[in-house]
């Protein structure tokens, strides 16, 4: 089962070794779809929204909204950047455990390993759950998709 969530975010950026407008600063207003892929567990998620949501605030659009993208990655076209974003995300254990330091996430994240133990290994998740896709919109009609 396919799982999307749909962001959007502001940014500026300039293309190097380009010669025409986009040469020079100027801003987009992005869209990035998010698709993760897995299995349906008992209480009926792949993954809650909300969770999704968290991890993709904390790893990508904190470090994007209302930011330069030269500051953040070299010669940000649409195409360098859905991979910078696949990077920051493909990791999703690692994430998950991240979230566990917050109790009501900690909640959601046993429920979703269907793990009841104190010590909760979202090791695991990696057989069940991936980043499926990115895919990010620099304007109404320009988009780059990217399956890692
Ligand atoms: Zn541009």
């Amino acid at each position: 089962m396919f799982v999307t969530k749909i962001f959007t975010f502001d940014a500026a950026h300039q293309l190097t070794n380009y010669y025409g407008k986009c040469e020079r600063v100027h801003g987009h207003t992005y869209k990035l779809e998010v698709t993760l892929e897995g299995d349906v567990h008992s209480n009926g998620m792949v993954i809650d929204f909300v969770l999704l949501k968290r991890i993709v605030k904390r790893q990508v659009l904190e470090r994007l909204d209302h930011h330069f993208l030269n500051d953040v990655l070299k010669n940000p076209s649409a195409e360098r950047l859905a991979v910078w974003i696949w990077d920051q995300l493909s990791d999703l254990s690692s994430h998950l455990k991240e979230e566990l330091n917050d109790p009501n996430m900690a909640e959601e994240i046993k429920k979703l390993l269907e793990d009841e133990d104190a010590d909760v290994d979202t090791s695991d998740l990696n057989k069940t759950l991936r980043l499926h896709e990115i895919v990010l919109w620099e304007t109404p009609t320009s988009k780059v998709t990217y399956n890692g």
